[in-house]
């Protein structure tokens, strides 16, 4: 009992196939998932890197001809008007004004100009007031560049005296001569409105976080969308060193705030800067993460459909099992019915069913041929002494009023001493045959040992059960057994409930009646409790 339930409980914790199965599956979609997502997670990184640097190395190729043609336009502004200057010395401050104010309208190259003497000092300015006129220019820059005596462009530095972080763009004046006069010079504020933000619009940086940022030959930002950041030197920046190496180019290097980034470069010939477009990698990712929650999201469904399909499909085929194990179980307890053959999902669950089914008719066949085998007796194929037991007790447990004879072979010891065993036995053949051939239809004869019977009348009084035994005895009197001479019977009667009512005390009575009768010189009946019968014997 403990055993088997130990066995029920390990049972009942074990997964059922359909959870086996759906479990299964949700592996494997998850492993097959997973290997693929992450298959394709490098591929697909490396593509995006690479595709994110092609785009910013064409972006900053485009915007570098655009600065290119617009700085080639700015020094022929420059050059044009620089040509107007050759006879500077001589000029009237207020021409000179008024052609730096016209230039200044005409265009927005620069966000002020200036005239600078060969000797250093400020000519002239425009807008008015940008600085002191009149006065040494106190930048290095100026100095520097008008020493060189050939178009220039400034680092970026600030003013020392408006402290503007501007770029001078500058343009040599010479005399008719030949003479060096000075220069004209432009400037744009970097951290203001200025021709390249104006380019360059409102770069800030896009939903993915890029950018332009723009450098001079010396690595300094000249224009970027942080403006804290204009001015500051890269050259330390792998980015800026490469420009600094090749036109254009893509590089994925670490800016200098540690972020990892995708930059496109490229020169502008006609200044020596360059434009970068950046991309920090994080884009990369978050692009891969939107591609996967996608994939993902357009997955689920058919992964939902292929579970519940798997459920629905683990469920029929889970379903023969379950029903044959219940049939089974059944089937140690009552007797089933079988259901018809039903064609199922899975040739073993067919296989099975077949088989259990066999098996079950098999042993129902076997349990009805032992049951009759154990309730008959093999000699005369009469009920047994187990059915009479059987019997009686039934009709005693429902009070059903019965009577019973016991019937025994006279001197049977000699038949089988005369004649042998096996005539004996078709003597006992004989007897039986006869008993029963004298009964009513339900009446009942059973063998109850060696050479006697045992008869039930259901609902018989004594005395009707007396006729039926002597009209037994009287055609076994007038058969004709396969030995000479007659075979005859003695029987004893008893009633129930009237002589006892337990099935010992009954059997007891009608035996002893049998013994009376026997003791009266055989061949007659007698009724339990009562005196011989007159005319019993003959
Ligand atoms: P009584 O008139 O007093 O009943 O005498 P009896 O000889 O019939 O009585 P007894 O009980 O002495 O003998 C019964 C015999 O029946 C003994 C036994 O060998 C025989 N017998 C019992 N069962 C069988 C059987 O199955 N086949 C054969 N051939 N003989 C059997
Ligand atoms: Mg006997
Ligand atoms: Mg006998």
């Amino acid at each position: 009992m403990l055993r088997w339930k130990k066995t029920r409980t390990r049972l009942s914790q074990k997964p059922s196939l359909t959870s086996l199965l759906s479990g299964l599956v949700i592996v494997v979609v998850f492993l097959t998932s997973t290997i693929l997502l992450m298959g394709t997670y490098d591929s697909k990184k490396k593509s995006l890197i690479e595709t994110t640097l092609r785009l910013n190395l064409s972006s900053a190729e485009r915007m570098s001809k655009t600065m290119d043609s617009l700085f080639l336009s700015i020094s022929s502004s420059l050059r044009y008007n620089a040509a107007a200057f050759t006879d500077l010395n001589n000029m009237k401050t207020e021409v000179i004004d008024d052609d730096l104010g016209h230039m200044y309208n005409s265009s927005n190259f620069f966000n002020s100009l200036i005239v600078v003497g060969a000797n250093g000092i400020i000519l002239n300015a425009y807008p008015a007031g940008v600085t002191k006129v009149g006065e040494r220019a106190s930048s290095a820059a100026v100095q520097e560049a008008l020493s060189l005596q050939k178009p220039s462009i400034s680092a970026p530095y600030t003013t020392p005296n408006s402290k503007r972080l501007i770029v001078l763009v500058n343009q040599p004046i010479w005399g008719r001569d030949g003479s060096y006069l000075g220069m004209l010079s432009g400037s744009m504020y970097l951290q203001e409105k200025n021709v390249i933000s104006e380019v360059f619009g409102n770069n800030k940086a896009d939903d993915y976080g890029s950018y332009y940022y723009i450098v001079d030959a010396s690595g300094h930002v000249l224009y970027h969308p942080d403006k804290a950041r204009i001015g500051v030197d890269l050259s330390a920046n792998k980015v800026v060193q490469q420009l600094k190496r090749e036109e254009s180019g893509m590089l994925q290097a670490t800016n200098l705030y540690g972020i990892d980034m995708l930059a496109g470069y490229s020169a502008i010939p006609a200044n020596g800067w360059g434009v970068v477009m950046v991309s920090p990698v994080e884009v990369i990712r978050h692009q891969l993460y939107g591609h996967f929650r996608t994939l993902i999201t357009y997955s689920l469904i058919p992964f939902l459909i292929l579970l519940a399909g798997v459920v629905l499909i683990a469920r029929r085929l889970a379903q023969p099992f379950t029903q044959l194990a219940d049939l089974v179980s059944q089937m140690g307890r009552e007797p089933v019915k079988l259901p018809e053959v039903k064609h199922h999902l899975s040739r073993e669950a067919d296989l099975l069913t077949k088989a259990v089914f066999l098996a079950a008719r098999n042993i129902r066949k076997q349990t009805e041929q032992l049951t009759q085998e154990a309730a008959t007796d093999a000699l005369t194929g009469l009920l047994n002494r187990r059915s009479l037991e059987y019997t009686m007790n039934q009709w005693i447990e429902a009070y059903l009023p019965f009577s019973l004879i016991i019937l025994d072979v006279d001197k049977f010891k000699l038949v089988n001493d005369t004649y042998g065993h096996g005539t004996g036995d078709e003597v006992l053949k004989h007897v039986a045959h006869v008993i029963s051939s004298s009964l009513r239809p339900g009446d009942v004869c059973h063998r109850y040992g060696g050479e006697e019977f045992v008869i039930l009348l259901a609902g018989t009084e004594p005395g009707d059960a007396y006729a039926i035994a002597e009209r037994v005895r009287h055609a076994l009197e007038e058969s004709s057994p396969p030995i000479p001479g007659k075979v005859t019977v003695s029987a004893g009667i008893a009633n129930y409930p009237m002589n006892a009512t337990d099935r010992e005390s009954l059997l007891d009575k009608a035996d002893a009646a049998l013994y009376r009768a026997k003791s009266c010189g055989r061949n007659r009946t007698m009724v339990a409790d009562e005196e011989a019968v007159a005319g019993s014997v003959h």
